[in-house]
C-alpha cells in the first residue's frame, strides 16, 4: 500500500511574511502523517525559517531545485548538502519550467538526482509531455525517455527514496485544462511500467507516482480514485492556505 503524498509547489510566489502566515495557519490543521504526507516546496530563501516553524508539525518543507555539486564556484546555486543540513527531505527536480526556461537537459537532471541522493535528499523527478498522447506522435516515447535518462545509474536501494511526478506541461498552470483522470492515470501507469522494465515489479509497485497539472477541488477525488496515482503535485491551487487544506483533506479521505 503506497501512502499518498501531496506536494504544494509555490514556485516564485509569496513574500516571507505571506509564507510564514500561510505555514502558521495550516501546520496545526493537517491530518496525521500516517494517512497522508504533506509537503510544500518553497523558494530557497524561505527554507530555513519554514523548516524551523514546522519542526513539530506533520507539514514538511521541500526544495524546488538544487545544484548537482555539493560545493564550489557556482554563483547563485544551492547545494544539496546544505539542503540536507537544513532538514529538507524532498527536492523537486526536472520540473518542466526548469527544463524549458533554464535549459535543463536530461543529463543535468540526472546529475541532480544523483547529487540529491548522495546528499541524503529524496528527489521528486518530474517528467513532461508537451502535447496530449495521441495528438502528436512520440509523446509517450519522450516521456519514458525522461524517466530512463533521469534515473540513469540510480541503484535499486536508492529507488526507495525516489518519487516520480507525471506533469504534462499542457496541463500545468491553466487551472482549467487538467488531464482527465484516465489520461493522468495512464501517464502514471506508463511510468510504473517503465520502472518495472528498468528495475523490477517490486520497485515498480513500491514507488510513488504523482500527477501534477491544474489539480483542483473538482478533479481531485476522481484523480485519487485511480490505481496508479499516489498523490499530487499542486501549483496554483496550493497558493491559498484554505484551498490547500481542502485539497489535502480530499486526498486524506481517499482510499
Ligand atoms: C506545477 O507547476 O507543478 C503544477 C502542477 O502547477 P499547476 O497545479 O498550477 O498546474
Amino acid at each position: 500500500m503506497r501512502k499518498p503524498l501531496v506536494v504544494g509547489n509555490w514556485k516564485m510566489y509569496k513574500t516571507i511574511t505571506e509564507a510564514v502566515n500561510y505555514v502558521d495557519q495550516i501546520k496545526g490543521a493537517l491530518p496525521t502523517p500516517e494517512k497522508v504526507e504533506v509537503e510544500i516546496a518553497v523558494p530557497t530563501l524561505f527554507l530555513q525559517s519554514l523548516v524551523e516553524r514546522t519542526a513539530t508539525s506533520p507539514l514538511k518543507i521541500a526544495a524546488e531545485n538544487c545544484f548537482y555539486h555539493d560545493e564550489g564556484a557556482f554563483t547563485g546555486e544551492t547545494s544539496p548538502v546544505a539542503l540536507r543540513q537544513l532538514g529538507v527531505k524532498h527536492v523537486i527536480l526536472g520540473h518542466s519550467e526548469r527544463r524549458r526556461l533554464f535549459y535543463e537537459t536530461d543529463e543535468v537532471v540526472n546529475q541532480k538526482v544523483h547529487a540529491a541522493l548522495n546528499a541524503g535528499i529524496c528527489p521528486i523527478l518530474c517528467v513532461d509531455e508537451t502535447m496530449k498522447r495521441g495528438q502528436s506522435h512520440g509523446q509517450v516515447a519522450w516521456m519514458v525517455s525522461q524517466v530512463i535518462a533521469g534515473l540513469k545509474g540510480v541503484n535499486e536501494d536508492e529507488m526507495a527514496r525516489v518519487t516520480i511526478a507525471y506533469e504534462p506541461s499542457w496541463a500545468i498552470g491553466s487551472g482549467k485544462v487538467a488531464a482527465t483522470p484516465s489520461e493522468a492515470n495512464e501517464g502514471c501507469y506508463l511510468i510504473r511500467q517503465t520502472i518495472a522494465a528498468l528495475y523490477n515489479d517490486q520497485i515498480a509497485n513500491r514507488i510513488r507516482v504523482l500527477y501534477g497539472g491544474s489539480v483542483n477541488e473538482t478533479n481531485l477525488v476522481d484523480l485519487m480514485a485511480r490505481s496508479d496515482i499516489d498523490g499530487v503535485l499542486i501549483g496554483r491551487a496550493s497558493l491559498d492556505p484554505t484551498n490547500f487544506l481542502k485539497l489535502v483533506s480530499i486526498v486524506s479521505a481517499s482510499e
